[in-house]
């Protein structure tokens, strides 16, 4: 017998009909002998709708009335999942967030999870019961309820299941699992056995929507089993866990790309102490995200910089710079969209040289040139145009030996927003 911690997202509870087939799932698991503890998200579109609502009558959105209304989306769910898996005749309860013993801090709307007291939802277990928490959701000391921002229900799950020690996190969505890219970009796109933690995290960091960022950190700190798989069909899932064993020759695992990317290039900034910090420190009050920084040499007391930024950032980012001409002398500020943000990640890369050469030649063979490099440990990423992102990652997947023999199924509903 083991402890199951099972998490279902929107689109696999987004109908009655559905929430039927998960019920009849958790069953199945319960009759194989385990004990199951359940996390839902809210039904379908149920968040974004309340969210549409809630703008039409003040699109304030107080975050403290965001957060009640929101948490009612799970509320929702997990009622009439318990009462589904009851009339299939096996005890279940339901339960909030809060009756499950999720403490919070008092950010509404991203709050942190401070503490979980789960003995009710042990005591449940122990007389039996399938016991079916409200993800995303929880409440602060002084007794006001809070959300932990969006996707936060696999955070729900993940955490959960650690405070219970559950002997495995599945996470059931709409995939199979985690791919070695979009499987929409390339079709012999590979389901990955396993991925490891520190991956998977560069992965979720790059927008691969499958896991949120704040689960998997989640796991990696308690050491959760965790698994991604479907909710539609019984194939084997991808396990993200601590040290994922190295297939053979594989050191890239997986290839993400981000279109969110604008460049915006500074050129004849003068070559003074304290002038970076004084650009960057602006954009930084104005609570704009900068990602890639790259610096040119200095020729003639100036050097150029170009960054990256989020593509709705583009305008204001330009004008904070403009805003700062005179404490800043440069001569000419610029911003380039139609950008791509490409990565691998790969933890083989740590001992293997010539990861990164091989991908600059890779897109150097499609003919596009690049225009900014990071990197990190385990991850090389490379600014280009958009205009050949599908020619480019296929290359890329091929050259670091991910095709897959088959294609990939793509299509059916999405749990990704
Ligand atoms: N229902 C919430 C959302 O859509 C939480 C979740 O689905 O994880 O963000
Ligand atoms: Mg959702």
């Amino acid at each position: 017998m083991a402890l199951y911690v099972m998490k279902f997202g929107g689109s696999s509870v987004g109908t009655v009909e559905r929430m039927k087939r998960v019920a009849e799932r958790i069953v199945e698991k319960k009759l194989e002998g385990h004990q199951c503890v359940v996390v839902v998200s809210a039904m379908g579109d149920t968040t974004d709708d309340f969210i549409d609502q809630a703008k039409s009558i003040n699109d304030q959105l107080p975050a403290r009335e965001m957060d009640m209304l929101l948490s009612t989306g799970e509320q929702i769910s997990v009622s009439l999942l318990s009462m589904a898996i009851q009339k299939l005749g096996h005890a279940s309860m339901s339960m909030t967030g809060w009756q499950a013993g999720f403490r919070t801090d008092a950010t509404h709307g991203k709050a942190r999870i401070t503490d979980i007291v789960p003995e009710r939802v042990q005591s449940a277990l122990q007389a039996g019961n399938i016991v079916i928490v409200a993800g995303f959701q929880g409440m602060t000391e002084g007794g006001e309820i809070t959300t932990l921002g969006r996707g936060g229900s696999d955070t729900t799950a993940v955490a959960l299941a650690a405070a219970i020690e559950a002997d495995v996190c599945e996470i059931y969505t709409d995939v199979d699992g985690i791919y070695s890219t979009d499987p929409r970009i390339v079709r012999r796109a590979r389901k990955l056995k396993e991925i490891s933690y520190d991956e998977m995290l560069e992965l979720a960091n790059l927008g691969a929507a499958v896991l949120h960022p704040r689960a998997v950190e989640y796991a990696k700190h308690n050491k959760v089993c965790l698994v991604v798989r479907s909710s539609f069909n019984y194939n084997e899932g991808t396990y993200v866990k601590e040290e994922a064993k190295m297939e053979q020759g594989v050191v890239v695992s997986g290839i993400a790309y981000d279109k969110n990317v604008a460049r915006i290039s500074v050129l004849g900034v003068a070559d003074l102490p304290g002038v970076l910090a004084r650009m960057f420190g602006a954009l930084a009050d104005e609570q704009i995200d900068v990602d890639i920084i790259v610096q040119s040499g200095v020729t003639n007391g100036e050097a150029d910089f170009s960054f990256t930024t989020a593509l709705h950032d583009r305008d204001r980012a330009v004008q904070v710079l403009e805003n700062i001409r005179s404490e800043v002398p440069y001569r000419e500020v610029t911003s380039e969209a139609d950008l791509v943000k490409i990565s691998i990640v790969g933890a083989g890369m740590v001992s293997h040289p010539g990861v990164a050469a091989q991908m600059f030649r890779v897109i150097s063979e499609t003919g596009v040139s690049i225009k900014m490099v990071s990197t990190s440990e385990i991850k090389v990423s490379c600014v280009v145009s958009n205009a050949k992102l599908n020619d480019i990652i296929g290359a890329l997947h091929t050259s670091y030996g991910l095709d897959a023999v088959e294609e990939a199924f793509v299509g059916g509903p999405k749990d990704r927003r």
